[in-house]
């Protein structure tokens, strides 16, 4: 698991694509009637399947686009990935079926085609890289042997392997591999469960074309109403619906999907009426929302090996920019996309533009030499400050367990219905998880209205 989704990434972007929707603003009452909040890939989903059946359904969205965190940016020439960028696993991948029906291309990305660096410039054997590999394999297999549920990830390394997060390559490893896999840090991910989950087959892929054309035809025949922060889920006494509030508008519906990511619900964006049942707030207290940071930097020319898939550069603190992915192995662009995960994305949005670009330009001259030229063009995500995602994605913090994942999973009496990423215990993170999250609700709300 550790190096499952070590290319997990996409780009930078700060661009967000202009939506277009019926910005339907008072579709009051209709028995039978479903209201999705977030036009993700979760409410999306669940959308669509619930207007094939021929149920009423209207979508609001706090934004101008769809998508929430699959978002792809073009301003560089070619599409670039600032949320979900790879397909992981596309064997039986749901996903993989959208990329059917789009006619999209996707390209396999080569998680072996690895450089490793020092800070200063080293190229770290291939020997060396595998066999600190191994050790982390061996670390992470006596951890899982006696991990108990409430032990960090970092506390229970150091139990089992004293001084082994002091040895710069395999604490690199654990930034590089682990945390970015599981978009939260080592000393905050649950030891217990962190690499718990499952995986579809097959080597990851981008999408040539762009992610975001996955969505098309999710997307068909939607109503969808934009730049509809909802503020207020009220359920009707008696079972009689419930009432969904944007500033000064109101919707009522038999039953709503609320989609929104757990950053939101952590930070009570919404309010519940009746407030959320205690095992649900105490399961969105408890679960970690992790965050990952790129920045895209475009150049002249390349001072890297272009055949190379991955650079990784053994940073410190851990987690700064320790990742590169090279564009010049599926475009003709000279770009590279920076990578900063763990407790570092903390620091990384904090900085403006500027000086993001010349912290990630004082680790590439440090690992590539002061020749290194300035980039032409940067693109920048900062997922903790969109307003509407306030993080990247979920992850196993070292206080909560799967429980609270399929605690958010279950229906709230007979109308409120979470979706998303953050309610798929099995596929957390992912694309597949939010859009299978959002196909499970659906199939539910079919069921209870059919009743
Ligand atoms: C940097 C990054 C890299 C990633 N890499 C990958 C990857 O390579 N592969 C992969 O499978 N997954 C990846 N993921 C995870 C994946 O993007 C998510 O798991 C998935 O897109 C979540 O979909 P969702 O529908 O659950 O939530 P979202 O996509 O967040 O959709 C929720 C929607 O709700 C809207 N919303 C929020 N608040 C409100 C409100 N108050 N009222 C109305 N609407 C609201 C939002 O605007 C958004 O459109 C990555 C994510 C990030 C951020």
């Amino acid at each position: 698991m550790i190096s499952r989704r070590r290319a997990l990434g996409g780009l930078a972007a700060t661009a967000a694509m202009a939506g277009t929707g019926s910005g339907s603003s008072m579709a009051v009452g209709a028995d039978r009637s479903v209201i999705v909040i977030g036009a993700g890939i979760a409410g999306l989903t669940a959308a669509r399947m619930l207007h094939r059946s021929g149920i009423d359904v209207v979508v609001l969205e706090a934004s101008g686009r769809i998508g929430g965190r699959i978002r792809t940016d073009r301003s560089m020439g070619i599409p670039l990935e600032a949320g979900a960028g790879w397909i992981h696993g596309p064997d039986g991948n749901p996903l993989s079926r959208l990329v059917t029906a789009t006619g999209s291309e996707t390209f396999v990305t080569d998680d072996d085609s690895l450089e490793v660096r020092t800070a200063d410039g080293s190229i770290v054997p291939g020997q060396e890289v595998e066999a600190t590999e191994d050790r982390l394999q061996d670390i992470i297999d006596a951890v899982d042997a006696v991990a108990e549920p409430g032990a960090g990830l970092a506390d229970v390394i150091h139990d089992v392997a004293p001084g082994a997060l002091d040895q710069p390559l395999l604490r690199w490893m654990g930034s590089a591999f682990t945390e970015f896999d599981q978009g939260g840090p080592l000393h905050l991910l649950s030891a217990s469960d962190f690499d718990e989950g499952a995986e579809f087959d097959g080597a990851d892929v981008i999408v040539n074309g762009g992610y975001d054309r996955l969505l098309d035809p999710l997307r068909r025949g939607l109503d969808i109403a934009f730049r509809t922060p909802v503020d207020a889920i009220r359920l009707l006494p008696g079972g009689a619906g419930v009432e969904v509030r944007a500033g000064d508008r109101t919707w009522r519906a038999r039953q709503v999907v609320c989609t929104v990511p757990l950053g939101i619900l952590k930070q009570g964006r919404i309010g519940f009426e009746p407030p959320l049942p205690d095992g649900h707030r105490s399961a969105i207290a408890r679960m970690g929302m992790g965050n990952v940071t790129r920045i895209a930097l475009r150049f002249a020319a390349p001072f890297w090996p272009v055949g190379t898939q991955y650079f990784g550069i053994v940073t410190d603190p851990p987690g700064r920019w320790c990742w590169f992915m090279n564009a010049r192995t599926f475009s003709s662009r000279n770009i590279l996309i920076a990578i900063s995960v763990g407790s570092y994305p903390a620091i990384a949005e904090a900085m403006t533009d500027e000086e993001m670009t010349a912290d990630v330009m004082q680790v590439l001259r440090g690992a590539f030499g002061s020749a290194v030229p300035e980039p032409l063009q940067i693109m920048a995500t900062r997922w903790s400050r969109e307003p509407h995602a306030l993080g990247a994605y979920s992850f196993s913090h070292r206080d909560s367990s799967m429980d609270d994942w399929h605690m958010l999973a279950k229906p709230i009496g007979v109308a409120l219905h979470l979706a998303g990423e953050h309610t798929s215990w099995r596929h957390r993170g992912t694309t597949h998880g939010a859009l299978l999250s959002g196909r499970h609700v659906a199939r539910r709300i079919l069921d209870q209205l059919a009743r």
